[in-house]
């Protein structure tokens, strides 16, 4: 896996999925960070409409049809279907960009929507799923998943020369199942999220925009513990990545990380410094 991740609580947020060419997210300073690399990003998915999560559009859509690259590449950009401030975007580039060289395809989502990703063997797609942030905004969350199998349960502890002499046999089909198991979830912004919906994910991207619960005013937001209890009970197996912190926060990064690491919590957790591109591997 390998991700980039800009995210400060109301100025902006973007993260690049490059496994599958994925940009969740579009705030500002997205394509001066990427530069070229903008050409390599085939999907965006927003979370929602608000400005920190929308404002880099206007950049990626120019630079991609002026920049050197692959100017006829096509891009699709899902939104949480009812927006109105993407809608209203959507008619601002209708009117402003009647000279794209590329195919620009806006696809509104409803929860439980899915996109196809990759055909094959084990395909992935995108699964849309319900978050709670504003009134009037409609927010989504999405889960890359990828189909699998496995042994069935009764199967699982049979000796392996069994389970090959089963499967020349022809049974391959009969041992086994399909899963799907979620290779990355992003939440967008929201207050905690359902853990259900994030269900033994390996790698979880919760928003953490307060750590102290009395900053927050509204109920709008989660804080780095709520994040945390999320992950804990959704069996989060690799990493939790904290993101759309508080600027306010900027000189207790430190200090937070001790205090997490001494939750001696079964899965890493990493905190998006407000301010700071983090590049992940
Ligand atoms: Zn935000
Ligand atoms: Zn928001």
């Amino acid at each position: 896996m390998r991700l980039i991740v800009y995210s400060k609580a109301l100025y902006s947020t973007w993260v690049y999925y490059s496994p599958d060419r994925i940009l969740f997210d579009c705030g500002e300073g997205v394509s001066s960070y990427l530069e070229n690399r903008v050409f390599a990003i085939k999907h965006v998915f927003l979370s929602h409409g608000h400005a920190d999560h929308i404002s880099g559009l206007m950049g990626l859509i120019n630079v991609r049809n002026n920049a050197m690259g692959d100017q006829e590449k096509e891009l699709r950009v899902y939104y949480p279907a009812g927006s109105f401030f993407v809608s209203e975007l959507i008619t601002y580039f209708a009117r402003t960009n009647r000279n794209l060289q590329y195919e620009l395809e806006w696809i509104p989502l409803q929860p439980g929507d899915r996109v196809t990703l990759l055909a094959g063997r084990h395909p992935r797609y995108i699964e849309a799923f319900a978050t709670v942030h504003a009134r009037g905004e409609p927010s989504l969350g999405y889960n890359v998943c990828e189909v699998r199998r496995r042994l069935r349960p009764e199967y699982r502890d049979l000796p392996q020369e069994e389970i090959v002499a089963l499967v020349r046999a022809g049974k391959k089909e009969e041992i086994s199942e399909t899963y799907v198991q979620y290779l990355f979830s992003y939440g967008g912004d929201s207050v905690p999220l359902n853990p259900n919906l994030v269900r033994g994910t390996e790698v979880l991207l919760h928003e953490a925009t307060f750590v102290e619960e009395l900053d927050r005013k509204e109920y709008k937001h989660s804080t780095v513990w709520e994040a945390i209890e999320v992950a804990k009970r959704a069996g989060v197996q690799k990493e939790l990545i904290l993101f759309h912190l508080s600027s306010r926060y900027r000189w207790e990064m430190a200090e937070l990380e001790k205090k997490i690491a001494g939750l001696n919590l079964p899965f890493r957790v990493r905190i998006i410094p407000p301010g700071e591109v983090v590049e992940i591997e």
